[in-house]
């Protein structure tokens, strides 16, 4: 292969191979400037002009913390470019990440791979030496190897062109942090070459200690689907526990934090409240379903059905709250929706919970104000329909209820006092379990949360109780 030689980290000399990233998204944009940033030289590629445009401007086209600094320090330095021309990818690279999108098939649970069968294709016809093709979209098992065979079949270089596929766990809002310093590397390879070639990849990361698990390609795919799937079931877990407390008086908080004790169990994604959404978890447990399904093994993964329903119906019981608040119509009543962010520290609102109840309160009737830190412009664009404005103020004045949808910090820690003289009645819904309960209601606020009992000052919740914020 042809190698150049760099320094990586200002620490190893190492022939270290030339890398495109394929799609530059929320994974691929964060992948290939991490990249460029452990020290190789990197082009970036899409089929998305103005994103290109945009990046190779030094702009990050959408909201991660610490990633715009990274792609200036890399772009200073020389060691990034991007393009939409795939002659010049396959020309610069040696080794190729392919990050396109994998959403969901419109009227299926499937996921659409016409974006990674496109990308993979393009490439490989135009590949002219050995090189290694890297998967790392999500994608239902058995593609891989389907891949594997077709880019041998297209590419003029046969079976000097080689295929692995390397799960990508990052979490968006953590993502420079989590691909600098991932709590682990998984290479799904069918070849002693595709492992080594990865090796030199991730030499960097390996020698600080990242544990590398080495699999076959179908391993590979399912440890993230499989990863997803267990998280997405923990957090529909206790928020099924909500629903059985709501019917039964109890407290869901109290609960979880009692299990959060248990370290068999831990607190990690035990918060209850409205449930997840976002880019990944809510299609990945549906493609995985789905494609287990066409392998004759759905029943085993047909509970991930039931984690998918709980969590769309803490949407409609948020509204439920929301409209008892209201007095029993939702019809006239102005409502400030904080947040529209699949979850803080993001501007994603691909299958986002905030915005869906939001989009809920205004087909029943309610005139709703919605203001995130970030995501307004894509929330818009998404909904035009409802109004957004520039400030939590702007959203709580004149508010006859107002509801937490997306835990960003600056509604964590808004003066509740102040928000009360702004509203034109002091009621909310914390449909993220995120607020100072007993400050909102000494200042006055009647407060509701999926799971917990209808008001009345909050049980008191042992210090460092050890429930984590769902990622
Ligand atoms: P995204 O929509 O933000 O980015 C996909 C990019 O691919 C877009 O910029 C699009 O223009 C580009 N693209 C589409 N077809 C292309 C082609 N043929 N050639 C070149 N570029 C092309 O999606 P994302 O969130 O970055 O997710 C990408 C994949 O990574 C998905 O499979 C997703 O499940 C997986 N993933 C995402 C995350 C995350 O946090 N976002 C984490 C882990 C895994």
């Amino acid at each position: 292969m042809n190698h150049t030689d760099i320094t990586v980290q200002g620490q190893t000399d190492f022939a270290a191979p030339r890398i495109t990233v394929i799609g530059t998204g929320y994974l691929g944009a964060t992948h290939a400037v991490c990249m460029a940033a452990l020290g190789f030289e990197v082009l970036g590629v899409d089929v998305d002009p103005p994103k290109v445009a945009e990046l190779a401007a030094g702009r990050v086209p959408f909201f991660e913390p610490g990633l715009p600094e990274k792609l200036r320090e890399v772009l200073d330095a020389g060691r990034i470019r991007f393009t939409t021309d795939f002659d010049e990818a396959a020309a610069f690279g040696d080794v190729h990440f392919v990050c396109v999108g994998t959403p969901q098939l419109p009227g299926s649970h499937g996921a659409d791979l016409r974006y990674v069968d496109s990308a993979f294709t393009e490439l490989a016809r135009r590949i002219t030496r050995p090189a290694l093709l890297v998967g790392k979209s999500t994608v239902p098992v058995g593609t891989a190897a389907r891949l594997r065979e077709l880019v041998r079949e297209v590419s003029p270089v046969g079976e000097e062109l080689e295929l692995a596929w390397n799960p990508e766990f990052l979490r968006e809002g953590f993502a420079v942090e989590d691909t600098l310093h991932p709590d682990r590397l998984v290479f799904g390879v069918a070849s002693p070459r595709a492992e080594r070639e990865l090796q030199r990849v991730f030499r960097p990361l390996l020698d600080a200690g990242t544990p590398l698990v080495v699999a076959d390609l179908p391993t590979a795919e399912l440890v993230k689907v499989a990863a997803n799937s267990f998280l997405a079931t923990k957090i529909s877990y206790i928020n099924a526990m909500a629903e059985v407390c709501e019917v039964a008086g109890a407290d869901v908080d109290v609960l979880s934090v009692a299990l959060a004790y248990d370290d068999r169990i831990g607190g990690r994604f035990l918060r209850p409240g409205l449930g997840f959404g976002g880019g990944c978890l809510p299609k990945d447990i549906r493609a995985f379903q789905h494609r287990a399904s066409e392998l004759g093994a759905g029943q085993a993964v047909a509970f991930l059905g039931e984690v998918d329903g709980i969590n769309l119906r803490r949407r409609s019981r948020t509204v439920d709250l929301v409209r008892e608040l209201a007095g029993g119509s939702l019809e006239g009543v102005r409502v400030a929706a904080l947040g529209a962010a699949f979850k803080p520290n993001s501007d994603d609102v691909r299958d986002a919970p905030a915005l869906d109840v939001a989009r809920m309160l205004y087909l029943e009737g309610a005139t709703v104000a919605v203001y995130d830190p970030e995501a307004n412009a894509n929330a818009h664009r998404v909904y035009p329909d409802l109004d957004y404005v520039d400030s939590m103020d702007a959203a709580v004045a004149g508010a006859e209820v107002t509801v937490l949808l997306t835990e960003w910090d600056e509604f964590r820690h808004a003066d509740p006092g102040v928000l009360g003289r702004l509203a034109a009645a002091r009621r909310i819904v914390d449909a993220r379990h995120a607020l100072d309960v007993e400050a909102y209601l000494e200042a006055g606020w009647e407060y509701r949360a999926l799971g917990r009992p209808m008001i009345g000052a909050p049980t008191a919740l042992p210090q460092g109780g050890g429930v984590a914020i769902a990622e």
